[in-house]
């Protein structure tokens, strides 16, 4: 067949059949940590990188292979590599790729955990990092105007859903000499393709929306042969390899991602909507509202405006949120997102956990805010479920 197969055939075909054995129909939990050849020629060309195959767990593994081929494929990548979480694969990525005296652009709405090692760790190594307003498009152009040598992006952010117009600052990036890395764990590859937007590379936090079931954790990187295998490189070193188990649990999962993010983009937007005009509501943050200041861009860049959204209460302090978040029957109130349930946390005990109140503020965090990650849950149910919850502001 020469025509490209859909998203939602891919999630269940792609990358599998070079891992599957014996005539079973599911890819295998391979947990062997060696693999053994009687050849020593062939071990040896194996071992070379001259044949495919596999030598030792912490390396390759067939099923973790199968989990990122489905991945490479669902990305239009190149090649793709792994790690035993999201910030697994960020850190690599990051000491990878850059050395002493070099640039890092990025933008202040990073992941919690990127910004850690934006503000701690790669200072340490002499690697300068700069932080600029996430959605101010003209200052980020102008710092990577002044030396840049790795642009690193993310779009929805978390929690206030702000966009970034990825094609403009790639463009602006690449013509810099920068690489281009962006962090699409809040869009997935169903709702957003940052290659094809220009960038360098694709990043995931595998834990949340590629698995969906928050029952596993793993991250994944896609772009160009030369990136991914500098990358996969200091994984195999550093060691934070993807175990098979999650692999297993993750590639099962990507099965119904396409029916799961139709879903919940369709939740989520009628979440959304149903909030802003609710009394007790103050204002509501999802890319696919007409409201919202990156609206136009993210109709531009996205397939769909995805399943995370947050919202602030008219009564902005924590003991609104105290007396809300146990109310819902159909939410866990819990730090993940992206699941098949919906979940609810407020910055100030999930992304936001380290600052104090008065640095929350400053960073545009209103204490009554509420992180919302819509399950595929019938919607009717979610929406009564929010209304009998919110009846108290009333
Ligand atoms: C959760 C998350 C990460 C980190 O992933 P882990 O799997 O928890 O290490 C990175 N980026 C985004 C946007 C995330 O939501």
């Amino acid at each position: 067949m020469n025509r490209t197969p859909a998203a939602s055939t891919q999630c269940i075909w792609a990358g599998e059949e070079e891992s599957l054995l014996q005539g079973a129909t599911q890819v295998p939990v391979v947990h062997s940590v060696g693999f053994g050849y009687k050849d020593v020629d062939e071990w040896q060309q194996v071992a070379l990188g001259e044949k495919p195959g596999h030598i030792y767990g912490r390396n390759t593994n067939p099923t973790v292979h199968a989990f990122e081929q489905k991945v490479r494929q669902l990305e239009n990548a190149e090649a793709v590599t792994s790690a035993s979480t999201g910030m697994g694969i960020i850190s690599s990525t990051l000491f990878a790729l850059l050395a002493p005296g070099q640039q890092v652009v990025s933008v202040k709405d990073t992941y919690g955990g990127t910004n850690v090692l934006f503000t701690e760790f790669l200072p340490k190594f002499n690697i300068e990092v700069m932080l600029c307003e996430t959605t101010d498009h003209d200052q980020i152009e102008a710092e990577i105007a002044r030396g840049c040598d790795l642009l690193y992006l993310e779009s929805p952010t978390n929690p206030t859903t702000k966009v970034i117009d990825i094609a403009r600052l790639s463009s602006v990036g690449k013509k810099a000499g920068a690489t281009v890395v962006v962090d699409n764990t809040f869009a997935t590859p169903i709702n957003q393709h940052p290659l094809s937007l220009g960038a360098d590379l694709v990043l995931h936090s595998a834990t949340k929306f590629l698995g969906g079931h928050a029952d596993a954790l793993g991250g994944v990187i896609c772009g160009d042969k030369d990136l991914i295998h500098r990358i996969y490189h200091y994984r195999e070193i550093n060691g934070a390899t993807l175990d098979p188990m999650a692999a297993y649990l993750l590639l099962r999962g990507m099965k119904t991602l396409d029916l799961r993010i139709q879903r919940q983009n369709s939740n989520a937007l009628a979440v959304a909507q149903y909030l802003e005009n609710h009394a007790a509501v103050e204002q509501v943050f999802y890319p696919g509202l007409e409201s919202h200041s990156g609206h136009t861009i993210a109709q531009q860049q996205m397939d769909g405006f995805g399943g995370m959204l947050s919202f602030m209460l008219k009564q902005n302090d924590f003991n609104a949120v105290r007396q809300f978040v146990p109310r819902l029957h159909f939410a866990h109130a819990a730090a993940n997102l992206g699941a098949v349930e919906t979940t609810i946390g407020p910055p100030a005990t999930t992304s936001h956990v380290e600052c104090t109140a008065e640095e929350r503020a400053a960073m545009g965090i209103p204490e009554s805010l509420i992180r919302y990650s819509a399950g595929i849950e019938s919607v009717d149910d979610l929406l009564a479920d929010l209304d009998q919850a919110l009846r108290i502001f009333i």
